[in-house]
């Protein structure tokens, strides 16, 4: 059983959205991204009482007592304050396992990165059960340079925006914490998952492309506070980017 926390301190800040300080509290409102030093108070297992903002008046992080599924529908909305919630409040260094989950997020996310490009790769090449073993290897291994320079190419042009072309000093956050919060908005590709069991056109690879494309939008206008046009001129950048350099090597090789 929930109960919500009643405040009757009256609001002493600006409605605006708040920058984030060292001094701030360790998580943050998912309605109006003011800091805040505790989410909830446990009385007892089971027993907590939500925390209500003191900027706002909403309960600081609703998604707390809520099933996953609803978290999960409200990021396929691209709902902010469901990526807020992931952002500032699950993965905190203090609530999980942050390393782990970061090298298991990169893992997870390479793999399906390589699963997509194998698909519109095989789709190109003319495949025959001749082909000797050179150039097998020889694709195999322009493939492996192929994943993994376009995906550090990619992560440093969506750093270097971030830091160039959106507030920076907004999201207070360490670039470990972006990066982890950059591959987490890529979770669309699970979708890729499905194709391995069921035959999809080649297409649905760029129409799963397209909506994290704008999936990492949110993620960076959440992380930075920051206009939408600018998030979405970086992201397209660092997809851009990606693409010309994975062609290029395609010729290089
Ligand atoms: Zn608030």
């Amino acid at each position: 059983m929930f109960e919500h926390e009643l405040s009757s301190s009256s609001s002493k800040y600006p409605s605006e959205k708040h920058i984030r300080t060292e001094k701030d509290g360790d998580f943050q409102c998912v309605e109006c991204c003011f800091p805040i030093k505790r989410l909830y108070i446990q009385y007892s297992p089971g027993n907590i009482r939500l925390k209500r903002c003191e900027n706002c008046k909403n309960v600081a992080d609703e998604y707390i007592e809520c099933e996953h599924m609803i978290t999960v529908i409200d990021l396929i909305l691209h709902k902010p304050k469901a990526y807020r919630h992931l952002f500032y409040n699950k993965f905190t260094k203090g609530t999980l396992d942050f390393e782990g989950l970061l090298w298991g997020s990169t893992l997870g996310y390479l793999i399906l990165d390589a699963y997509a490009m194998s698909i519109l790769s095989l789709s190109e090449k003319d495949w025959t059960s001749a082909m000797s073993f050179a150039s097998l290897w020889h694709y195999y291994g322009e493939f492996l340079i192929g994943i993994i320079v376009g995906n550090v190419v990619f992560m440093l042009i969506l750093l270097i925006g971030f830091e160039k072309f959106i507030n920076a000093s907004a999201a207070g956050l360490g670039c470990k914490h972006i990066v982890l919060a950059i591959l987490v908005s890529c979770y669309f590709k699970i979708f890729l998952v499905a194709m391995m069991v069921w035959e999809f056109p080649s297409s649905v690879v760029f129409m799963i492309d397209m909506f994290i494309l704008s999936s990492n939008t949110v993620a960076l206008k959440v992380l930075g506070n920051a206009a939408a046009i600018r998030c979405l001129g970086v992201s397209f950048a660092a997809y851009a980017v990606k693409f010309l350099t994975c062609q290029w090597l395609r010729r290089l090789l």
